[in-house]
């Protein structure tokens, strides 16, 4: 089973990914983490990279299918794939149909997660992850039991995305409203798409999520 997550930078499909990676034995793809190895790693292209990331634009088309067209072969990717991040333009979303249909598979449904524009401006300039163990937090709505210390593992260092300041935030909705959010209606032409309010809580989202999936699981 295919799924993709569909929403605007913050709303929570990253951690909702995750969250049915281990419900469905599904892989989580996400774009925006792979993007962000590929510049840890010092890949050619990555001062171009980050230079794009950092004004909230769009990497191009065709970088973005080539990377999801060669990860979707491997192994981990068998029992299929939760799109995190991707597509993000109406000609990502027909390559990736067409990447699926050679390989006999298809999407199974297309989970939008909306949320309002200035809820997410305040989720996202307060996030920070651990840098050792990845546990997420929140300066505003979760922050760590000790100040300074990651509750999990006891670190001390913490990552913050460079993406994640109020003004690239507010330039990469933008690109989310403009190009992005036209994918909307071709998925619903499909009669892909399901809509949840990601300004609920977590578990109410989650929830709602599942039953979703839950509706097309074996459909596809
Ligand atoms: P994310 O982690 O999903 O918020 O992505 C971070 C950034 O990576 C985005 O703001 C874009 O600059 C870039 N990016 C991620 N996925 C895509 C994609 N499918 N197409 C184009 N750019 C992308």
């Amino acid at each position: 089973m295919n799924l993709v997550l569909l929403g605007p930078p913050g709303a929570g499909k990253g951690t909702q990914a995750q969250r049915l990676e281990d419900a469905y034995g599904l892989k989580q793809l996400s774009t925006g983490d792979m993007l962000r190895a590929a510049i840890k790693s010092g890949n050619p292209l990555g001062r171009q990279l980050q230079e794009t990331l950092d004004a909230g634009q769009l990497v191009s088309d065709e970088m973005m299918v080539a990377m999801i067209s060669a990860r979707i072969e491997e192994a981990d990717c068998r029992n299929g794939v939760i799109f995190d991040g991707f597509p993000r333009t109406v000609d990502q979303a027909e390559a990736l149909d067409g990447l699926l249909q050679e390989k006999g598979s298809r999407l199974a449904a297309v989970i939008e997660i909306r949320a309002d524009d200035q809820a997410l401006v305040d989720r996202i300039t307060g996030r920070f992850t651990c840098a050792k163990c990845g546990a997420n937090y929140n300066k505003r709505f979760k922050p760590t039991a000790v100040a300074g210390v990651c509750d999990v593992c006891g670190s001390t260092e913490f990552d913050y995305r460079s993406d994640d300041t109020e003004e690239t935030v507010r330039k990469r909705l933008e690109t989310y409203h403009g190009q992005t959010e036209p994918i909307l209606p071709y998925y619903r032409r499909q009669g892909l798409l399901h809509s949840v309010d990601g300004n609920l809580d977590f578990d109410e989202v989650a929830r709602q999520i599942a039953a979703a999936v839950d509706s097309v699981s074996g459909s596809a």
